[in-house]
């Protein structure tokens, strides 16, 4: 932690902010230059609030140096983290993993013709919502278990992987034998219950970035689920909220190489809800790929117009293919490939 006083502190304030520093359990190097006092407190593993510290009389400011999340951080695991899951496929591997299918599943034909096309085209895993976090309680909430034996089914037919949402603790044991990979909702970003349930699983988790959260707050939020002991933790920005209304939400593509420098984990790109429009989720698509995206989660509907759930930014079936091919051209010019 780095301490700057004021040029107007008195050496009583800063013996002052020694002495709370080494009964916190500190060692503080200090350092006088000609104008100002800055202290460096290294070694203590106390979780406190710095605040305590800034509120301190004269105290010009104070920052932590080491991460607050110490198993989502790089350090923890500099060379990245690779989650293995069937098939071969591996995210965070250098290959970039597209996930695609529906926003919900909605009947048998829908969920198969769609997997289908996600399947001819490269994908690897199938996305569908079997438990739908509506913002109107009066939309389409989505075809629970019922749902889930139809991704199973189509995954397997396909070859492809499954991804679902879990909403709430009561339906882990639902998801587990169906899904390969458990999905969080930016709206259950910071359900910290279910973090902490999903914690003790050993089944990998695409958590999303909630659309008013931090990177730090998604890190911490990770991290909650790497302290019970599932360090399968695959990150995902999908959007966040901001005063621009063109798009559903604006898609942080810096998010991607940020995450990559602060933390080992994967991270995804969702471009659909990134936009919430379907002429720009391609272009987005692109960009995280470029920007160093491990994996994508687009949605592609057989019938979009028909939609029960995100149709408007859901990609038909032929815009997906283009859109594979493109994103072949494009990996190899940053290191990468198409999984
Ligand atoms: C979804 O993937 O369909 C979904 C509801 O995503 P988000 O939690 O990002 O809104
Ligand atoms: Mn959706």
């Amino acid at each position: 932690m780095i301490i700057a006083m004021q040029e107007s502190a008195s050496e009583e304030q800063i013996q002052q902010v020694i002495d709370r520093l080494v009964n916190l359990g500190f060692e503080v190097h200090r350092s006088t230059g000609a104008r100002q006092t800055v202290l460096g407190a290294v070694g203590a593993q106390v979780e406190f609030d710095i605040r305590n510290l800034e509120l301190l009389p004269g105290v010009q400011e104070a920052h932590r140096i080491s991460s607050p999340y110490k198993l989502a951080g790089r350090s923890f695991r500099p060379e990245g983290t690779i989650v293995s899951l069937a098939n071969g496929v591996k995210i965070g591997g250098g290959s970039v993993v597209v996930m695609a299918g529906p926003c919900s599943v909605e009947s048998r034909e829908q969920l198969f013709g769609t997997a289908e096309a996600v399947s001819k085209a490269g994908g690897r895993v199938l996305r569908g919502g079997a438990f739908k976090p509506r913002s109107s309680p009066y939309s389409f909430q989505g075809m629970g278990e019922e749902g889930l034996k139809l991704l199973r089914e189509a995954g397997n037919k396909f070859g492809l992987l499954v991804i679902s949402e879990v909403m709430e603790i009561a339906q882990i044991p639902v998801l587990m034998p169906y899904v390969d990979i458990l999905q969080v909702g930016a709206r259950n970003m910071q359900n910290f219950n279910l973090l902490r349930e999903l914690g003790k699983l050993r089944k990998p988790v695409l958590l999303k970035r909630g659309i008013a959260a931090t990177l730090e707050e998604l890190l911490l939020s990770a991290e909650y689920i790497m302290a019970g002991g599932n360090y399968e933790v695959v990150l995902c920005e999908r959007g966040i909220r901001t005063f621009e209304t063109y798009t559903r939400n604006t898609m942080d593509i810096s998010a991607i190489p940020i995450i990559k420098k602060l933390s080992h984990l994967p991270m995804t790109a969702d471009p659909s809800h990134g936009t919430g429009r379907r002429d720009k989720v391609a272009p987005m698509a692109r960009a995280a790929v470029a920007a160093g995206a491990d994996a994508l989660l687009i949605e592609v509907h057989c019938d979009p117009d028909k939609a029960l759930s995100d149709g408007a930014q859901s990609l038909y079936p032929e815009q997906f293919s283009k859109l594979m091919d493109e994103l072949r051209m494009i990996a190899p010019a940053v290191g990468r490939t198409i999984a």
